[in-house]
């Protein structure tokens, strides 16, 4: 069972995102979803609404602080208090570690590790996440989070992040009625994936379907996830039913990865 609550999702214009606020939406919770590009957010707030799935889309970059505090003030201005929390948005980036450069690290760090503070922070001081009954914060790290990740050191390092923060948070907020989990994907197909593998492409002087038939041979399922894959189980962790999983980081990776 799922008692109707408004949920946030960060980054929820793409991939995973939109797939988990496609699926919140037709469960029945009202759905905000943020991102920084408007055309992008539109697009998808049409799409999803085409699809019997109306969300609210905010504009902001959840790796700033004061753009997080403003989209939770609107958000709950316009949706009511934050009962459930997605911490979705992110992005890959990796390369020879002798090469990378501060920009590169400081805006993977930034975007996967510090915006799941910010947005946490900002939705138990102020989106009201205490006053709903069976609160919920989901945060989507990766199989990265867990094992490295080769030329992917700081990807892998806010994946470890992540994970880190959600075992820690998770016991804090576990005697308050909230549950806090990390979900990882291992490959999943969307726009991200795509980059990925071109990536290795570059890297291994290849082509993108080489590095696809690689990955594809080291998953034992033999396929990517897809995205409602992954949405299905953050479906399942907003429900009643869920509530003694937390402080967990849960695989949705077709086997790739068994720890
Ligand atoms: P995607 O590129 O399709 O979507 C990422 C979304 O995050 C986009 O909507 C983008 O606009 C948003 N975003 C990025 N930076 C942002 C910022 N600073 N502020 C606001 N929004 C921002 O990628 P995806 O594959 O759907 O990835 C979603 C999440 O899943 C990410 O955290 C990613 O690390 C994780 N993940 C993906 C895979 C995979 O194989 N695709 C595997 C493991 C984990």
């Amino acid at each position: 069972m799922s008692l109707p609550r408004h949920a946030l999702v960060t980054g929820g214009s793409s991939g995973i995102g939109k797939a988990i606020a496609q699926r919140l939406a037709s469960a029945g919770h009202s759905v905000t979803i943020c991102g920084r590009d408007s055309a992008r957010l539109q697009e998808a707030a049409k799409d999803l609404s085409d699809h019997g799935a109306p969300v609210t889309s905010l504009i902001a970059d959840v790796s700033d602080p004061r753009q997080v505090r403003e989209l939770v003030r609107q958000a709950v201005e316009t949706n009511g208090p934050i009962g459930i929390l997605v911490n979705n948005a992110g992005r890959n980036g990796g390369g020879k570690t002798a090469e990378l450069t501060d920009e590169l690290w400081r805006d993977v760090l930034s975007t996967n590790l510090d915006s799941v503070f910010y947005v946490t922070r900002e939705v138990l001081a102020r989106g009201g996440i205490h006053e709903v009954d069976h609160g919920r914060i989901i945060n989507i790290a990766s199989t990265a989070g867990k094992q490295g990740v080769l030329l992917a050191a700081p990807y892998s390092a806010s994946k470890h992040g992540v994970v880190g923060f959600t075992k820690a948070v998770g016991k804090e907020l576990a005697p308050q009625g909230i549950a806090m989990n990390a979900v990882c994907p291992g490959y999943v197909e969307t726009p991200m994936a795509s980059r990925v593998r071109q990536a290795y492409a570059g890297a291994w002087d290849t082509t993108e379907a080489e590095v696809l038939s690689a990955f594809e041979a080291k998953i034992p399922l033999g396929r990517y996830s897809t995205p409602d894959e992954v949405a299905s189980l953050v479906e399942y962790l907003t429900t009643e039913g869920a509530a003694s999983i937390t402080a967990q980081a849960l695989n949705v990776c077709g086997g790739l990865g068994n720890f």
